[in-house]
């Protein structure tokens, strides 16, 4: 039996395949599979318990050629060092994308931060941030939340930063609490990219967006705002799915009540809907699935029962390259995860200019302007698929991966 690829493995291998299509040197191809600083750490943290434990924590910055590394801190009990490379490099290839001057970086810990107390937490946070606080700032590496962490973790970590230089540093990480110079819209922006990128698809293919049906994967902060946005849009939300389990409904969920029901049960518990093998989840006929959870969840497995007609990827790598020539044949238009889910790092981005600058703008402000580089993005995305002839995948990753080429050889190799 074939062996499958673990989230590295299918990362490189979708930077080889784009590095045909751009006839890049072998020593650039070498140098862009490298990660350019790894930072593996040991976090010891007193426990309520009175004993100590460690946690074993990441910072992976993989490049830097367009600007200072940026990327999210994941806690979970299933981090590695593998995943975390992985979700570097595809930041260094989001953020050139897009065209925002970052390269790429991502760090996880060890941890489901859902068995800790919050004290527990605040401390392994603080310690994460003591032992790679050399190697993050706002001119070197910007952290953000990813899964299992969220805003008043980035406040612990700025707050850590900041004593250590004896001022406030806004600009170490993005993601933090507004009354902290956090951004007016950061919480829903990567699902209002995705929805953006959604939008624009469904223009290009000339579909007509009333009465469109629409399923997705995971009810935490991506698949949430994604639901609610494109619900108010006119949207049939009819599946659901989180780690509880899955829900259907043909007549519509109504994601607002669902997430209050939430507050207090389980999703799967929600009584307006019937409940699903969420094994069967991508099977379910509709338009628009999206995978807002975790990674290789559409392979080769599920991929040819996929009914939709457009896969907006809200999760990093839910697809894996197995699944990607089966859903091509069947015709099943994929928007890639680098492009469909970089409004976050974008709206990151706004506020790490915001509080370098200490100026803030509206929530229109910048809703518009997310708006703007999320449509140029897709457009060159499509535009360069149709004139290569090429899938909207090796297009997204074409145009990222030529950019950080560029840079580097504009660079140069020091000395
Ligand atoms: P989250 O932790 O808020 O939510 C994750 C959701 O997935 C939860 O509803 C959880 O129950 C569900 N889930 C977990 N395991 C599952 C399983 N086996 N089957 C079905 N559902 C499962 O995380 P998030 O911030 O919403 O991130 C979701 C995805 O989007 C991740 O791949 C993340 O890397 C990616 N992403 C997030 C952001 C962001 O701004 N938060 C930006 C870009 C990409």
């Amino acid at each position: 039996m074939k062996q499958a690829l673990n989230v590295w493995e299918m990362t490189l291998k979708r930077l080889d395949e784009v590095a045909d299509i751009l006839n890049l040197k072998p020593g650039v191809t070498k140098y862009l599979r490298e990660p350019r600083r790894i930072i593996e750490v040991a976090i010891p943290v007193k426990m309520d318990s009175g004993d100590i434990d460690i946690f074993k924590g990441y910072r992976v910055q993989h490049n830097i050629n367009r600007g200072p590394a940026k990327g999210g801190i994941r806690y979970h009990q299933d981090v590695n060092l593998d995943e975390v490379k992985a979700l570097a490099m595809l930041m260094t290839w989001k953020c050139s994308l897009v065209n925002i001057p970052f390269g790429g970086a991502k760090g996880g810990v060890v941890v489901d931060p859902t068995k800790i107390s919050i004290r527990e937490l605040e401390n392994l946070t603080r310690r994460y941030t003591y032992e790679i606080i050399n190697f993050i700032g706002p001119e070197k590496d910007i952290p953000a939340p990813d899964v299992g962490t969220n805003a008043q973790i980035m406040a612990w970590i700025m707050d850590t930063y900041s004593i250590a230089k004896g001022y406030m540093v806004p600009g170490v990480v993005t993601g933090k609490p507004i009354e902290l110079g956090g951004s007016q819209g950061r919480e829903e922006a990567t699902s209002r990219g995705v929805v953006y990128t959604l939008l624009s698809a469904l223009k290009v293919l000339d579909i007509n967006t009333s009465n469109l049906t629409v399923a997705i994967q995971g009810f935490g902060n991506v698949g949430s705002h994604a639901a609610k946005i494109l619900y108010d849009l006119g949207f049939k939300i009819i599946a659901l799915c989180d780690v509880t389990g899955a829900i259907f409904n043909k007549n519509g969920i109504d994601p607002y009540k669902l997430s209050d029901f939430i507050k207090k049960d389980s999703l799967v518990n929600y009584p307006h809907a019937e409940k699903i093998d969420p094994l069967k989840f991508f099977e379910i006929k509709c338009d628009i699935l999206i995978p807002a959870a975790l990674e290789n969840q559409i392979t080769e497995i599920n991929a040819p029962s996929v009914k939709a007609k457009i896969i907006a990827e809200a999760a990093n790598a839910p697809t894996t390259p197995d699944a990607d020539p089966i859903l091509k044949d069947n015709n099943v238009f994929i928007i890639p995860d680098i492009l469909c889910n970089s409004g976050g790092v974008t709206v990151s981005y706004f506020e790490w200019v915001q509080g370098n600058d200490a100026y803030f703008w509206s929530k229109r402000k910048v809703n518009l302007q997310l708006r703007d580089i999320m449509e140029n993005a897709f457009y060159e995305v499509y535009n360069f698929s149709t004139s290569k002839k090429i899938d909207m995948r090796s297009s997204a990753l074409a145009l990222a991966v030529g950019r950080v080429a560029e840079a580097m050889r504009l660079r140069g190799i020091y000395p």
